[in-house]
């Protein structure tokens, strides 16, 4: 166990109102790439910007295959041992909510209440009409991809333009969003920053937004963030090597349970 997993404990436990803030690195162990780390997924099938998925058929059309081809190489995943230590703690009260930048969907996949998660950078199980909103499945976006050779996806409610339910870069914030994340950033006297280089803003300015307001901020990552200097505590270590500390103190819990029954 890392030699920090009880200072982390502890500074959990005596939180009023800790808030968990997670980006790509609690999903690695699950198979899925974050930015920076080597993986070439992202490099293969490089996301394109918004802009460009609004110039034309042709570009939706693209940026649409290359998240279904993205999706498709990942393969079927669950959530880790980070994701299962915060559901852990959300379920124990100890954390309330999570603001993540992640769009894989697995906090959800991990039991914790979808009105407690708050995604900055949207999902990507999804896609969705940018007109009426409506929800159109992947598998969908697919049929039509292979069935239309040339128009991309169109909107079966109102023609709108078809999207994964993602914020790409040069798209605006989810507004509501991103305003209950500045909400939690304020008020939290914990915010955990879990498996991000930090360096995508606005998101990584939570981190700072809920130091500057009087919170202590862990930080969590195997290699040093832009923002390490102004955290309490900095573990660089595997994530689910340290959070599974959690995971082991719930099962104990459990175990003593039933070997008192
Ligand atoms: P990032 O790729 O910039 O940073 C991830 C950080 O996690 C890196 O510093 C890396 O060293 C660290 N890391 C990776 N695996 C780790 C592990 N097992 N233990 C400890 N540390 C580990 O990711 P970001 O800060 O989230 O920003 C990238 C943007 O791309 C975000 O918007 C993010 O949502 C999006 N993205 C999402 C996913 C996803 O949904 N799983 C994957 C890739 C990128
Ligand atoms: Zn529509």
């Amino acid at each position: 166990m890392n030699p920090s997993f009880e200072t982390l404990a502890r500074m959990v436990d005596g939180a009023r109102d800790a808030v968990a803030f997670t980006g790509a690195g609690i999903s690695t162990e699950c198979g899925i790439p974050d930015f920076r780390s080597p993986g070439g997924l992202w490099t293969k099938y490089r996301p394109i910007d918004f802009d460009t998925f609004m110039s034309s058929q042709a570009a939706r059309r693209e940026g649409l295959t290359r998240f279904l081809r993205i999706r498709a190489e990942v393969g079927e995943v669950g959530p880790g041992r980070g994701h299962r230590a915060i559901a852990g703690l959300v379920a124990a009260g100890k954390v309330s909510a999570v603001i993540t930048q992640n769009i894989d969907n697995l906090h959800q996949a991990s039991g914790i209440a979808p009105e407690r998660i708050i995604e900055l950078h949207g999902n990507g199980s999804y896609a969705h009409c940018l007109d009426c909103g409506t929800r159109h499945e992947l598998d969908w976006v697919a049929r039509w991809l292979a069935e239309e050779p040339e128009r991309a996806p169109a909107c079966t409610r109102c023609g709108g333009i078809v999207k994964t339910a993602t914020i790409s870069f040069g798209q605006a914030m989810p507004v509501e969003a991103m305003r209950r994340a500045q909400a939690m950033a304020e008020s939290c006297d914990l915010m955990l920053a879990i498996g991000s280089s930090l360096q995508v803003y606005p998101a990584a300015g939570l981190p700072v937004l809920a130091r500057r307001s009087g919170a202590r901020l862990v930080i969590i990552n195997r290699e040093p963030t832009e923002l390490d200097r102004l955290a309490d505590l900095v573990i660089n270590d595997d994530i689910g090597d340290v959070l599974d500390g959690f995971n082991v103190r719930g099962e104990s819990a459990a175990r003593i349970t039933r070997s008192a029954l």
